[in-house]
């Protein structure tokens, strides 16, 4: 088979399906708003909870940054790519979530990957959600450590597969909020067994940190538990991109010695870790925009009442509404869109077969009538 023939079935096999992925074009992204090909709508599709990317505190700090440490980092952070900003920003995300240490990555799917990687080789064992986020089933099949997932936040399916005794180290996974359903991971029942089984337990809470929490701190502060591992990652409410492992002194020091991305990869700007600091301090002192996220949770379900399809329990800024059919899904949020809400369908492989989805995410920058104009839409919508 040719490489052009092969490719092509691949992607004929995708149209067919309804799994075809195609990327957009955003001309303005006001964080509420956005504007594509010359249209606007109502930005429902973001992770921008706290509407922290237009900050001009942050944007500030960002170009003050440029302007002292100049626009790149200009290598590894084993050579000359760890500056004063990205010391600083790892000492005050440390002190924030209370930890001896917090490490910092060009992106979440980097830091999963390389805290899996290099913790987890064969004869190891990996326990991660069902549900777990691509990077850290990618990076889990990556490490050659076995692999089993339990059922999706199910202490008692994680006991199980715990019961089984294992020659090699043991790393339990679970994100604090699930990124395609909007739910809560049981952290204190996880930490239990953890503790119980003595294995370590790692939580993602990418869509946790700075939305919940005493000052943003997170699902782990809500819950009052302290994971080995906490992965923070900061293109969602934080607004930037990056994101950081927190951790004690030696698994830090391990980290540096053997986690390649640290190793053979260009820092993340200072420029960029400087926004990231006053984006932090943003965020210790949102609770009014934490406060408004709320409330547009509670009124968004409070007001729903939907036919043909079902929303998800959760309490949290994501609120997916399930419809099954790939096609269906995306037959909705083109119906949305022509009334201008931009509200992105989810289909499979990203989240299970039969499960495609419209992926609602609120943010703090929303006003109510926004909300008023999302559920008079899908209020109205029945399937044909
Ligand atoms: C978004 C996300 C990531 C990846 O983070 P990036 O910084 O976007 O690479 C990892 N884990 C979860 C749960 C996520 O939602």
């Amino acid at each position: 088979m040719s490489w052009q023939s092969f490719m092509q079935a691949q992607l004929a096999q995708r149209r067919q399906n309804s799994v075809w992925r195609q990327r957009i074009c955003v001309e303005h992204n006001s964080g509420r708003k956005l504007q594509v090909d010359g249209q606007h709508y109502l930005n429902f599709s973001g992770n921008d909870y706290l509407g922290l990317s237009r900050h001009p505190k942050v944007i500030e700090a960002w170009q003050q940054g440029a302007a002292q440490y100049g626009t790149g980092s200009g290598g590894s952070g084993h050579v000359t790519g760890f500056s004063l900003a990205h010391q600083q920003l790892e000492n005050t995300l440390s002190e924030w979530l209370g930890y001896p240490r917090a490490l910092l990555f060009i992106s979440g799917f980097a830091a999963n990957q390389a805290v899996i990687t290099a913790l987890m080789s064969q004869g190891d064992r990996i326990l991660a959600d069902k549900l777990s986020h691509a990077s850290i089933l990618e990076a889990s099949m990556l490490s050659n450590a076995n692999l089993r997932r339990f059922t999706h936040n199910s202490p008692s399916s994680l006991e199980k597969l715990l019961a089984h005794p294992t020659e090699g180290k043991t790393l339990i996974i679970t994100e604090g909020v699930f990124s395609m359903d909007g739910d809560c991971a049981p952290l204190i029942e996880l930490q239990q067994l953890a503790g119980q089984h003595n294995v370590w337990l790692m939580v993602d809470d990418a869509h946790g940190i700075g939305v919940r929490g005493r000052e943003g701190r997170g699902s782990c502060d809500v819950h009052g538990i302290k994971p080995e591992l906490l992965i923070v990652t900061f293109g969602k409410a934080f607004g930037l991109s990056g994101a950081a492992v927190l951790c004690d002194e030696t698994t830090a020091d391990y980290f540096i010695q053997t986690a390649r991305h640290l190793i053979y990869s260009t820092s993340m700007p200072p420029a960029q870790a400087v926004a990231l600091s006053a984006a932090l301090q943003q965020i210790r002192a949102a609770d009014e925009s934490r406060e408004q996220l709320k409330q547009h949770i509670e009124y968004f379900r409070k007001n729903s009442q939907f036919r043909d399809m079902q929303l998800a329990d959760s309490q949290m800024a994501i609120q997916p509404v399930i419809v099954g059919d790939n096609e269906i899904s995306l037959q909705l949020s083109d119906y949305l869109r022509q009334k201008g809400l931009w509200v992105q369908a989810i289909r499979p492989p990203t989240v299970p077969p039969g499960s495609a989805r419209l992926r609602i995410t609120l943010s703090a920058a929303h006003y109510q009538q926004d909300i008023d104009q999302l559920l008079e839409a899908l209020n109205g919508f029945t399937i044909k």
